[in-house]
């Protein structure tokens, strides 16, 4: 966020009128700690505390603003069911993130939350959803659950009324989260990343949880229900993101959909055919710009004919939309990457996969990590992930797939071994300038390489690849995702 852009947030929340007039509600804030942080930053001026001249000076006085101006609304007591300090909250939020993603009013708005649920002031029709919202920071789903009942307004109108827009970060979502809010007919999580055309769609759908549930260090196949999930509802989850979360300016700008169940899209144990089939049909009637659908998924489950089916299924329309497939391998070392990590994927099946790709037309994304075991130096991580990309070069040139080797850096995930080392001071996961180091390193001809850059929400506190002062870094290789530049 830049400081104009910074100084209109400002501006529209200390309006003199309400901002947004239709409907019961309309909103704005009568508040001197407002004005008084407007005028140093609109006036220059601000007497003893000073102008503010810098978005990460306007973050923290934003944030410090957010905090008191919701603790002061519920320590006043709001009248029932009026929610606005949430839907504040939730825009305060999306502005900020884009200024500094570890900025945060979210713990304001819990504590609103908390106060508004205990003065029983949440309608009842609202009491579930919100909950889910607030427990996962989800400043999208607030604000599209809240604008509805308290502007009159649909979430996405408001934010456009505004000037703002909506986040486009994952939701912070964990087992116990899983636990407590996971529904048949939502998914898990959503978000928006930069594709190399428009952006792409990250959908992670709750299903039935990965089978295979024995990788070391993963806590994904918690995220999963024990029983079964209807066709009806997985396709409802696709719909809800893709008919009614996006913006249509988000709807028309993405190319690629990566489909997730934190585990196996094509395991039709887990994922029935059918709903992947007829959500396949939907999503490209409903992105306009859809050029390629990502299946997540192990590599046991690809089959050519199942291959087609989906092909077939997406390609209803004259638009032509290509199939690839994401498959972990996270190791090179096929000892390693079974005895240790208990992957459950041979160099027989690695193989296997790439030519079912081939014969299928389809691309490859495969991940590995860096430095997914206790004990293992970047000298060790990088050697394994240099040799995996010659080896993907050579393959990628004989048979012709598209192959991007997609690396994650690891994060450590509560409740796994991983999380013991942490704990015990034996394991300290990568820092992101070691990654771009190897990143430099990758360059082959014929095969491309993006860098995963999110934990999903996932690590547990100190236990993510972000270390402070890093946020450049962020940029640096999110910028080379898009145009591989390789001069990281
Ligand atoms: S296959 Fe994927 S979801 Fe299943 S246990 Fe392994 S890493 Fe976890």
């Amino acid at each position: 966020m830049d400081l104009a852009a910074a100084r209109r947030l400002v501006r529209i929340i200390r309006a003199p009128a309400p901002i947004v007039a239709a409907g019961s509600g309309g909103f704005r804030l009568d508040d001197a700690a407002v004005d008084a942080l407007a005028e140093r930053l609109l006036e220059g001026g601000g007497g003893p505390a000073g102008p503010l001249n810098s978005a990460a000076a306007l973050v923290a006085a934003v944030e410090q603003w957010a905090r008191r101006a919701l603790d002061g609304m519920v320590a006043a007591g709001v009248p029932a069911a009026r929610l606005e300090p949430l839907l504040r909250g939730a825009l305060v939020e999306s502005r900020l993130r884009e200024a500094d993603p570890d900025a945060s009013v979210f713990s304001a708005v819990r504590r609103a939350h908390e106060t508004l649920e205990a003065a029983g002031a949440v309608p009842a029709e609202l009491a579930e959803p919100v909950a889910r919202a607030v427990a996962s920071a989800d400043a999208r789903g607030l604000v599209l659950l809240l604008a509805p009942a308290l502007c009159g307004l649909d979430g996405r109108d408001l934010v456009g009324r505004l000037n703002l827009s909506l986040p486009r970060e994952p939701q912070a979502v964990s087992p116990d989260w899983f636990g407590a809010h996971a529904r048949a007919d939502r998914p898990t999580q959503y978000w928006l990343y930069g594709a190399p055309r428009g952006s792409g769609l990250f959908l992670v759908l709750a299903s039935r949880r990965c089978a295979w549930a024995r990788c070391a260090d993963c806590a994904l196949h918690r995220l999963g229900f024990r029983d079964g999930v209807g066709s009806p509802e997985l396709v409802a989850q696709m719909e809800h993101v893709a008919a009614d979360s996006l913006t249509g300016p988000e709807r028309a700008e993405v190319s690629e959909v990566f489909l997730s169940n934190n585990g196996s899209v094509l395991d039709a144990g887990s994922f029935p055919e059918p709903a992947l089939l007829y959500g396949c049909t939907r999503l490209a009637r409903l992105l306009p710009a859809l050029e390629r659908v990502v299946l997540e998924t192990r590599a046991e489950f690809v089959t050519d004919d199942a291959l087609r089916r989906v092909q077939a299924a997406l390609n209803e329309g004259e638009r032509e939309v290509t199939v690839d497939l994401a498959v972990g391998v996270e190791i090179f070392d096929s000892s390693l990457r079974n005895r240790r990590f208990h992957k459950g994927l041979g160099n027989g099946g690695l193989r296997r996969l790439i030519e079912t790709a081939a014969a299928a037309n389809a691309g490859l994304w495969l991940y590995f990590m860096y430095k997914p075991l206790p004990g293992m130096d970047d000298v060790a991580a990088r050697g394994d992930i240099e040799r995996a990309a010659a080896w993907l070069d050579t393959m990628a040139a004989r048979t012709g797939v598209p192959i991007t080797l997609y690396l994650n850096p690891t994060y450590v995930p509560a409740g796994t071994e991983l999380h013991e080392a942490f704990l015990a001071g034996a394991y300290t996961p990568p820092r992101l300038a070691d990654v771009k180091r190897c990143v430099a390193a990758l360059r082959r001809d014929h095969i491309r390489v993006r860098v995963g850059l999110t934990d999903e929400g996932l690590a547990v506190p100190g236990g993510g690849f972000v270390a402070p002062g890093e946020e450049a870094l962020v940029a640096e290789l999110r910028r080379f995702n898009r145009l591989q530049t390789f001069a990281v």
